[in-house]
């Protein structure tokens, strides 16, 4: 078969991660992007592609705890979250992902008995998914809710409806919605030395005092959430022990009585909406 002059490129917007499908030119908009959730940068939209941030970046892996492996990247790029590999009894799940994925990645990936699973708290995250799903053989589970925010569809997308997934065994992903409708976290059984933790990305926050968390309809743009429902998203996490949450970055964890955390971050927060401080 002859090759096209130009093939087509799988670009990755600058400002959010987000990779889209293959395509000659790059896309006229990043859908993530021109959403009120997010934001196109200061100097227009721009783009780039993997091939691109193999040069540019260096993988940075962390062992966050046994077990549990943070995938970062140094300079952090676009939103600069960094995705956790969870070693569970039913198999190895990525949580979260990020637009750089290299050979060193690969490697300690690999090293740690690959990937079972991948599953996404939200939008924000999907980067270069499908590039991990193909180099690992793994199945993508995305909430339905956000079905219209992917923008690179493949067959290894699978889309779950509902609250909960049994994902697989030491791994339950719950819909708490809030910042997406879809907005996902994970319950590791495993975590904490077995107490349990949750893996949160942006839909239980964890904020600079490492004792609370937010949650936002916007972290970039400041728009908060209602009342009801934060009240909901705590609610949904109340049948669940966890004494752990790792969030969205290196270094954002409440390490220890991490459900008290949630429930008082939460009234808090309803009370700042709600009625203030009265001062
Ligand atoms: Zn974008
Ligand atoms: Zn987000």
């Amino acid at each position: 078969m002859e090759a096209s002059r130009q093939d087509p490129t799988a670009w990755i917007c600058a400002t959010c991660g987000t990779q889209h499908a293959p395509a000659a030119e790059p896309p006229a908009g990043c859908a993530i992007c021109l959403d009120e959730r997010q934001y196109v940068g200061a100097g227009g939209q721009r783009w780039t592609t993997l091939a691109d941030l193999r040069e540019r970046l260096r993988a940075e892996i962390r062992q966050e705890e046994p077990g549990l492996t943070g995938i970062g990247s140094t300079p952090s790029f676009a939103i600069g979250q960094r995705p956790l590999l969870a070693r569970c009894p039913g198999g190895n799940v990525l949580w979260d992902c990020m637009a750089l994925l290299d050979d060193e990645i690969e490697a300690a990936v690999r090293g740690r008995g690959g990937i079972d699973a991948i599953a996404i708290s939200h939008p924000h995250y999907y980067s270069t998914m499908v590039e991990w799903a193909r180099a690992f053989d793994a199945p993508i589970h995305l909430h339905a809710a956000d079905r219209r925010w992917v923008m690179r569809p493949d067959p290894a997308v699978r889309f779950w409806d509902g609250e909960r997934l049994d994902l697989l065994e030491g791994a339950t992903l719950l819909r708490l919605g809030g910042h997406f409708a879809g907005g996902t976290v994970m319950h590791w059984a495993a975590g904490a030395e077995g107490r349990g933790a949750l893996l949160s990305g942006d839909i239980v926050q964890v904020v600079a005092d490492r004792s609370w968390v937010s949650f936002m309809r916007s972290y970039p743009n400041l728009i908060p959430l209602p009342v009801a429902t934060v009240e909901e998203m705590v609610a949904k996490l109340e049948p669940w022990d966890f004494d752990r949450i790792y969030g969205a970055w290196f270094d954002r964890a409440v390490m220890d009585d991490a459900k008290a955390a949630v429930i008082r971050s939460a009234e808090r927060y309803c009370r700042a909406i709600a009625e203030g401080f009265g001062e």
